[in-house]
């Protein structure tokens, strides 16, 4: 798989960049081939620096056996996106000191979660793990949070906030550098999303599970040419323009989108095809031109419109004026669109056929890739990413649980996690006292979520 490309450069070596496996993703550690650890001198559990264009810390591991005459290291979508390189990339791996904080201040990594409360688990859960200001990280079990207003409780279908993966970012550090909390760190939380420094995305490769052939695919239609532009113009062709994912509701279009914007290191556009429809009078074109312009000027881009058919069904079925308009304008936008100006429109439909024939022309949406309903594989892998931040019963059997999910799509098995999550939490709330509105440690620690949650969620 990898071309072989290590140089020791001083104390850094240049190694490429592959996945972390599922299971370990969010445990900020960097699988290393053991001729790195000779050259850089450090033993497991060492810290590391991994630069891409941005510099970030990872505990250092020893590779898979497997790996070891690779010359990669492995690293999950969270540290891709704090080191900002892809996969198949170069970064340089060189030793480094991790000190003891004074304090670090943490904020939710997306605008829609406001969190508040104590800060003890948020200390507990990223103990000694190395840091740096800017890094995206992620907690791992239970996260209690305190006095939650109405959107948390929404967002996190509550109670079972308690049980989800949260998503941060690391706003300050003191000192600065590479970091780690311990006792005497104070810690801080804000409740609202703070703007990265890089306005980093929070969704990659890592949460879209059982498509493996679709990313590669999608990676080297749309991450290639956004990324390395240089590539088509010296050989001469241009990158496709637009790309249509076709396939049923829930099964993660969307969410793929997002995830390849973030590791091609694109801005993120979205349009709602219905929503778009629903806008007044010549408002409809206006708002698509206005995203279009809007995604023009902050290239590298990925416009995303989810229901394309319903913006563009075909024209002969077609018979309101406002429709024909805004087909009209579509066309005259892609068509307007440079060959080169890094932007990449893709659309989303689960009725392909609904779809204007004249979109899907050459130097329009001339590529399109089928997303289907998961396999057993494809369900596995999904189940691991939902129930990724919970503390699982010692019975769970996630090869069980893909098996017996036959015909669920992604947004069926989030649903499933989140219901068995708080099946779980109902076990616990007898031994709450309401009135207090922390919950106390020892009641967190023993939550779990059983198999048992899971086979009564999946009989509603
Ligand atoms: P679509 O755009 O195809 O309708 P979405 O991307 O909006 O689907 O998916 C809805 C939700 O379902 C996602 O936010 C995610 O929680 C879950 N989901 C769907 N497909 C997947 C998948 N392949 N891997 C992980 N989660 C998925």
């Amino acid at each position: 798989m990898a071309e072989v490309d290590a140089t020791v450069e001083g104390k850094a070596v240049r190694l490429q960049v592959a996945a972390a496996r599922q299971e370990e993703s969010g445990r900020g550690v960097a699988r290393l081939p053991r001729s790195t650890f000779q050259a850089l001198g450090i033993t497991e559990g060492d810290v590391v620096e991994i630069t891409g264009k941005r510099t970030t810390a990872a505990i250092a591991m020893a590779a898979y056996d497997e790996d070891q005459s690779l010359e990669v290291v492995r690293l999950d979508g969270l540290q891709r996106n704090n080191a900002e390189c892809g996969s198949g990339e170069h970064v340089r791996v060189s030793a480094a000191r991790s000190r003891p904080a004074t304090r670090v201040v943490f904020a939710p990594a997306s605008r829609e979660m406001r969190l508040q409360g104590p800060t003890q688990a948020l200390k507990r859960n990223f103990f000694r793990k190395p840091l740096t200001a800017g890094d995206l990280v992620a907690t791992t079990g239970q996260q209690p949070v305190q006095n939650m207003p109405p959107e948390v409780q929404r967002m996190f279908n509550a109670p079972a906030y308690a049980l989800t993966q949260i998503r941060l970012t690391v706003v300050s550090t003191a000192p600065k550098g590479i970091v780690h909390i311990d006792e005497n760190t104070e810690v801080e939380l804000r409740a609202e999303y703070e703007e990265s420094p890089t306005g980093r995305a929070v969704v990659n490769y890592d949460d879209v599970g059982g498509m493996d052939d679709t990313i590669q695919q999608l990676r080297e239609m749309v991450e290639l040419p956004l990324r390395y532009p240089e590539l088509f113009t010296r050989l001469g062709v241009d990158p496709p323009k637009g790309v249509l994912l076709h396939g049923p509701p829930g099964t993660g279009k969307t969410r793929l989108a997002q995830a390849v914007a973030n590791e091609s290191d694109a801005q993120f556009f979205i349009i709602n095809g219905p929503e778009i429809m629903g806008s007044g009078y010549g408002e409809s074109e206006k708002r698509l031109r206005e995203v279009f312009e809007d995604a023009t000027k902050h290239a590298p881009a990925i416009v995303f419109i989810d229901e394309i058919d319903s913006i563009a069904p075909k024209r002969a079925q077609v018979t309101g004026e406002a429709e024909k308009r805004l087909v009209a304008q579509l066309l005259t936008l892609m068509d307007g669109l440079e060959a080169r100006s890094n932007l990449v429109v893709i659309a989303a439909t689960n009725r392909p056929d609904a779809v204007d024939e004249a979109l899907r022309r050459p130097g329009r949406f001339d590529r399109e890739i089928v997303i289907g309903v998961p396999d057993e594989k494809g369900r596995r892998e999904i189940l691991a990413i939902h129930t990724r931040g919970m503390p699982l019963g010692d019975r769970v059997d996630l090869d069980e649980l893909a098996r017996v999910t036959h015909g669920f799509v992604g947004a069926d098995i989030a649903a499933l996690a989140r219901e068995a999550a708080i099946d779980a939490v109902r076990r616990i709330m007898p031994k709450l006292d309401l009135d207090e509105r922390t919950i106390p440690p020892e009641v967190l620690d023993n939550l779990s979520v059983t198999r048992e949650d899971f086979l009564s969620a999946l009989k509603r």
